[in-house]
């Protein structure tokens, strides 16, 4: 008989069994069979983590920046040697394909290595004589105890948006992982503990509400990064300002698409289905309205119909799988219940793609590719986030309607344009209200060295994860003017 283990946190250095009453079970999403329990740690251990991230950053912001970066470069060379294994966790328990597994480890990696330049990244300035015999300069220090709450669509590449910054400028870190995904942070703190980080530099607590609310409340706390949807970010932003801390929550998505007619409608097709069911639509970049132009309407639904009615879904582990299931049996009803509801508000069901059979996998939560042609833009389906593999349809005469129609949501996390028209391009680039473009990309995820950008309700705070802004964000400024008078100088 399988024994089902329950996973432990690491605090100060020490992997300990929760004293948790309450665990939940992690389910392979492909086979819908229990891979492990997770518990719902108390505020007393989130508690523990901070007490001893708190002790561990007196000397940790002592060690030089060139020290601290040293366990990052052997960090990226143990992430180097366990890829396969880390990217076949996340498949096991998140249910992508195992190519978008290794995509995304592949970003998490590439998070590490930016952080590696955090001797320079972190630089301050210098003005010499701003007047006689006095100088003035700004240092950047870090800020203490900092944390990060994340979802379950990308359990190894979210941490890694913020954890290398963070303790690279000097801060010790708490991970909250998804209640959904913990297995992948259960091996990167295995690999965490052979780099040899003093004890409590890095803590790992499990759990969920409670333990997020701990977080929250915290004096020693100084500041939170949140990835998740956006109702909780809302929540999370408000309550950790009003408790003063340092705020950077991202949130959901609903992401548009607009084809016009000049695009090349091969490539954009498969860009737009990679972007659509990818991950099976569980991400916070995938395409969920395409919004084609004149006459870009036939040969676009023709060609999208297409494709999405061909693409291989199954365990995301099997060879040629190009789509796994969803999240949880909870998420699968929920997105079955939402197509539904946009063929209620009036919208065709191009391709329905509920209730698959997949041949082995009968228990999985799988849903297939799925379009909704003309759905209302005023309409709830075309509002909510699925957080599915379904591409909504949307027709319009003119790009200025397009763009409008882009403009009128609520996110605004990503919009994209396919065209050949440098004019349009740039039009767009300079008008759409999202945070992060695409031009011919169906994913404009940014790389680890520019920020993650996302506008509206897809973003609360100033900061954004990666790049220099996680620098400005793990760090406090502080501005040092000095006088030494000539005469002091003279004797030498
Ligand atoms: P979620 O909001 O349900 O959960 C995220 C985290 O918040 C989890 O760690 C969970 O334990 C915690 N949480 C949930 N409810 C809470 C509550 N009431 N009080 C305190 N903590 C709570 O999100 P999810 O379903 O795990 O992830 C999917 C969402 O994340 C989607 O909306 C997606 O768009 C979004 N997302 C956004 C980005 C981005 O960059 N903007 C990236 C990835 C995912």
């Amino acid at each position: 008989m399988n024994v089902i283990k329950i996973l432990p946190n690491c605090i100060n250095g020490q992997w300990s069994v929760s004293t948790a009453t309450e665990n939940l079970e992690i389910i392979n999403p492909a086979s819908a069979e229990v891979i492990a329990k997770v518990p719902l740690s108390t505020a007393f251990e989130v508690n523990q983590a901070i007490e001893a991230a708190a002790d561990a950053f007196i000397t940790w912001r002592r060690t030089p920046p060139t020290e601290r970066v040293q366990y990052l470069f052997k960090l990226k060379n143990l992430l180097e040697e366990h890829f396969d294994d880390l990217a076949r966790t996340i498949t096991q328990e998140c249910g992508k394909t195992l190519a978008e597994s290794k995509g995304e480890m592949r970003r998490a990696i590439e998070n590490v290595e930016v952080a590696c330049g955090i001797p320079i990244m972190m630089q301050g300035t210098n003005s010499e004589d701003i007047a006689r015999g006095i100088d003035e300069m700004m240092i950047r220090q870090p800020l203490g105890v900092c944390a990060v709450i994340c979802p379950f669509n990308f359990p190894g590449m979210i941490p890694f948006w913020f954890l290398p910054y963070a303790i690279a400028c000097g801060n010790t870190y708490i991970v909250k992982p998804s209640e959904k995904v913990p297995l992948t942070m259960q091996k990167i703190f295995q690999l965490l503990e052979k780099i040899g980080l003093p004890k409590g530099v890095v803590n790992l607590v499990n759990g969920a509400k409670e333990a997020v609310d701990a977080i929250l409340d915290h004096p020693k706390i100084r500041a939170i990064s949140f990835v998740g949807s956006t109702p909780i970010a809302r929540y999370i932003y408000s309550r950790g300002a009003a408790n003063g801390k340092r705020m950077q929550c991202q949130g959901g998505a609903k992401n548009p698409i607009i084809v016009l007619p000049d695009a090349d409608m091969e490539m954009t097709t498969r860009i737009a289905a990679d972007s659509a069911f990818g991950c099976a639509g569980q991400r916070c970049l995938a395409a969920s309205i395409a919004v084609t132009v004149g006459e870009a309407r036939h040969s676009f639904t023709d060609a999208i119909a297409q494709v999405a009615t061909n693409r291989i879904v199954g365990n995301g582990l099997d060879q040629g799988v190009e789509m796994g299931p969803v999240i949880s049996t909870e998420s699968q009803t929920r997105i079955e219940g939402l197509i539904q509801k946009g063929k209620d508000e009036g919208a065709r069901l191009l391709v329905d793609g509920r209730k698959p059979q997949i041949s082995g996998y009968e228990n999985g939560y799988f849903i297939r590719p799925t379009i909704l042609q003309d759905v209302n833009p005023a309409g709830e389906i075309a509002k909510t986030e699925i957080f599915g593999p379904v591409l909504s349809l949307m027709h319009v005469n003119t790009i200025d309607e397009a763009i409008a129609l882009v403009n009128s949501g609520q996110y605004g996390n990503m919009a994209c344009l396919f065209t050949t028209s440098g004019a349009a391009a740039r039009k767009f680039r300079y008008e759409a209200e999202a945070g992060n473009i695409g031009i011919n990309i169906g994913v404009a995820a940014p790389m680890a060295f520019f920020p993650f950008s996302g506008w509206k309700e897809s973003f609360f705070g100033d900061l954004h994860g990666q790049g220099n802004h996680a620098v400005e964000f793990f760090t406090q400024t502080k501005v040092v003017v000095e006088r030494w008078r000539d005469e002091w100088a003279r004797q030498f």
